[in-house]
């Protein structure tokens, strides 16, 4: 039996790994999409500088085409006062000419603003272009280790469903049928768990004393009274767990056998 057990156990971590490992391997696109977005999320303050910049300098042509209109204005109204033949054209191109200069006025300001935000645009990128650099390197490394690992758990994906045919081969036909029952009717899909300090570690209820006893014995299949998984023992964990109790324990595993 020990050794049935022992094939049991083999197969629940097994089965353990394989369905953490199709989980990862399933989440690959959403890890990948992940690494992606965060680098989008910063190179899109990159991106939105890029943009502010080049509106402004558009903005700044726009404006500075005004000026040029503006400033004809003034022109046509300087003309107009030289020959102004009466008191009303007079005022109207004074009035015309005084007009024309306010708006050339306001819109030299606004030329000086976006001037302003273009050498500040320019300062910042500039400023973040080792940045920028820095951080498509270290995403390029990111999605190249994500590729290694995700390498790596495909092949141990294959190699653990070899492994599990390997121990279903080897187990009694009665014994994997009885795993297979209890995993597919568990949730979680464990059909095997540990029994330690005196509890299932699956369902955390406790596990009677001579029921424990038995379970160190390893000599037949002895399941969890509240969740039917199939128990085992395993000293080393639960003196590696438990450093204080390993002492307890050993006086007790004596007395048991
Ligand atoms: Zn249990």
């Amino acid at each position: 039996m020990k050794a049935e057990l022992e094939q049991l156990i083999a197969l629940q971590k097994t089965d353990t790994s394989l369905r953490k490992l199709q989980a990862d391997i399933e989440a690959i696109p959403d890890r990948r999409a992940e690494i992606e977005r965060e680098f989008d999320q910063r190179a899109f303050e990159i991106r939105d500088l890029e943009k502010r910049r080049d509106d402004s300098r558009a903005e700044r042509a726009r404006l500075e085409a005004e000026v040029v209109e503006q400033r004809t204005r003034v022109e046509r109204a300087e003309r107009n006062l030289m020959s102004s033949q009466n008191e009303h054209e007079y005022t109207s191109a004074i009035r015309e000419a005084d007009a024309a200069r306010k708006q050339i006025s306001q819109l030299e300001t606004q030329i000086l603003e976006k001037m302003e935000t273009v050498e500040q645009s320019e300062a910042t990128l500039q400023e973040r272009e080792p940045e920028n650099d820095q951080l498509r390197t270290e995403m390029e490394a990111r999605l190249r280790e994500f590729e290694e690992q995700t390498r790596t758990q495909t092949e141990q994906l294959a190699a653990a469903r070899i492994e599990r045919e390997r121990l279903l081969s080897v187990l009694p036909k009665q014994m994997s049928a009885m795993y297979n029952r209890i995993a597919t009717r568990i949730r979680d899909g464990v059909a095997v768990a540990e029994a330690r300090n005196g509890s299932c570690t699956a369902c955390f209820m406790p596990v009677r004393p001579q029921m424990m006893v038995e379970v160190r014995r390893g000599q037949e299949i002895i399941t969890c009274e509240n969740c039917n998984r199939i128990l085992y023992y395993a000293a080393a964990t639960e003196n590696m767990q438990e450093p204080n109790k390993s002492r307890a324990n050993a006086t007790s595993e004596v007395a048991a056998s």
